[in-house]
């Protein structure tokens, strides 16, 4: 998608070769008409694939998928970092290693949030070895739901992710794949 990758070159800024902040417009101050724009890009990318639900994980991509829900016009649900043992209740669970602070979270989702019948798109702001995102396919198959596809902002394409989750048969729709970056020189694919 043009208009991101025009925005990732502008106010993109890469730290120590492996990360990308984007925090003046994706995932701290956060540009609502971009995210407006990709959410209708994965709405056209996914037409007729009958998603009923959007699952992301906390923190980072419920803006963005709040909004793609929005286009969508379907409810979602953010896997949540639980801070706490033995959470009261019935949830699927799983554990995710934090690509941005290291450690490994414990992740849950409420079983009466993910159904059978669901049939999900996944979102997360960022694809790099591609944890989070298995977490998240993980709770759908813990839940029995369908997993139609993940929609990513921002692949990094030189980390494994976008291959590994790709090799086990799931579609996943990067709207920028970045081929290569060092400060001041990002390539896309
Ligand atoms: P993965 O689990 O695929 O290794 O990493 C994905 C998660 O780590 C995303 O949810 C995202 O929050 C975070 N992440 C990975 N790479 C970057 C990056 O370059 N910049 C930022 N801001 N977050 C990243």
């Amino acid at each position: 998608m043009l208009e991101l990758e025009e925005r990732i070159r502008r106010n993109g800024i890469v730290e120590g070769g492996e990360v990308l902040k984007v925090d003046s417009f994706l995932n701290h101050q956060i540009d609502v008409t971009l995210l407006e724009a990709m959410g209708r890009e994965w709405a056209r990318l996914f037409a007729g694939e009958g998603v009923n639900k959007i699952l992301t994980i906390e923190a980072s991509g419920i803006g963005i998928a709040c909004i793609a829900a929005q286009v969508f016009e379907v409810p979602v649900v953010f896997a949540k970092k639980s801070r706490t043992k033995n959470i009261a209740g019935d949830v699927y669970k799983v554990e995710v290693p934090s690509f941005t602070h290291g450690g490994v979270s414990e992740v849950i989702v409420s079983k009466r949030f993910l159904l059978p019948t669901d049939r999900l798109l996944l979102i997360d702001d960022f694809l790099a070895n591609g944890a989070a995102l298995e977490g998240l396919i993980d709770l759908a198959a813990q839940a029995g739901a369908a997993v139609i596809g993940a929609g990513i902002a921002i692949e990094k394409g030189f980390q494994p992710g976008g291959e590994r989750i790709r090799a086990k048969g799931v579609r996943v729709e990067s709207l920028a794949r970045i081929k290569s970056m060092e400060a001041g020189k990002i390539e896309f694919f």
